[in-house]
């Protein structure tokens, strides 16, 4: 089964998340849990952690279906003491608000070294981060988000999503989450069928497939290769709807969400649609 959403609003309050999804037919859906442009946020109250638990059992959202996002503004490799610290204590906090929710999974991006320290000292910090809120917080996941590769983010290598797993305590509680306008604009060539097929091949060679967790579905305003992180609307972009198609019709994908983040969210109940009508239906004598 595959469970399509979008990144959909929680203006008001962590409980209009699942709302906003049920609204555009979203089978999953992200959210971030606090302003995703502030270090900290107020604590969730009980009310708003007791309204987003009954609408998501409402609309029948389990926590698998569920992606949150962290804020923009964490590194967890800073190359500096005070805002590593800083980063530290911001996703801690992150984590505990999913823990609040009944959540079992966060994504978010991996750091950026700043050109101040090594690729491989960055990918060690991460780590580190990760495995000190691992060891603090319980049932949650920390899924890793492929990036761009845009200025210093690391991550757009499946060798350092990798480098970073090899380093976590706990390898029940990490997981990665595919952006395909990352993949694509990284240098994965997602695109035709047999760019698609390597770069899986190489997902589960390199990182393993039991580790995938979640999938961001982005067309791309920017070509191949170039390391930049444009979203696109599906089919609007460089990418187009084939690789989407793959998607649809592959069963790696399944039990897991499949998040729109697509720049006009005007457009996000049609394309759930698009997407679930792009499943092929089982061909006879197979
Ligand atoms: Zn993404
Ligand atoms: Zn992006």
């Amino acid at each position: 089964m595959k469970y399509v959403g979008a990144h959909v609003s929680a203006e008001g309050g962590v409980q209009n998340a699942p709302l906003n999804a049920n609204a555009i037919g979203a089978k999953a859906f992200a959210l971030f849990t606090k302003n995703q442009r502030q270090w900290f946020s107020n604590p969730l109250s009980e009310s708003s952690i007791s309204a987003f638990r009954n609408n998501c059992e409402k609309f029948n959202y389990k926590p698998f279906q569920i992606l949150p996002h962290d804020s923009y503004l964490i590194n967890l490799g800073h190359p500096e003491k005070e805002s590593l610290e800083k980063s530290r204590t911001s996703f801690l906090d992150e984590m505990q608000r999913c823990e609040l929710l009944g959540l079992d999974r966060l994504n978010f991006h991996p750091g950026s070294h700043l050109n101040t320290i090594s690729i491989e000292e960055c990918l060690k910090r991460i780590a580190e981060s990760i495995n000190i809120v691992l060891d603090k917080t319980k049932g949650v996941t920390a899924v890793i988000e492929n990036t761009a590769g845009q200025g210093t983010n690391l991550g757009h290598t499946f060798e350092q999503i990798k480098y970073i797993i090899d380093n976590i305590e706990d390898k029940s509680r990490i997981g990665v989450c595919i952006d395909t306008c990352h993949a694509y604009t990284s240098g994965f060539d997602v695109k035709s069928a047999a760019g698609f097929i390597e770069t899986f091949k190489k997902f589960s060679e390199i990182i393993g497939l039991e580790y995938l967790k979640g999938m961001h579905l982005n067309d791309s305003k920017k070509d191949f290769g170039t390391r930049v992180d444009r979203h696109e609307n599906l089919g609007g972009g460089f990418i187009g709807e084939g690789t989407f198609e793959f998607i649809m019709n592959d069963n790696r994908f399944e039990n897991m969400p499949l998040i729109l983040e697509t720049p006009e969210e005007s457009l996000w109940e049609a394309e759930i649609k698009k997407l679930y009508s792009l499943i092929k239906p089982p061909t006879s004598g197979q």
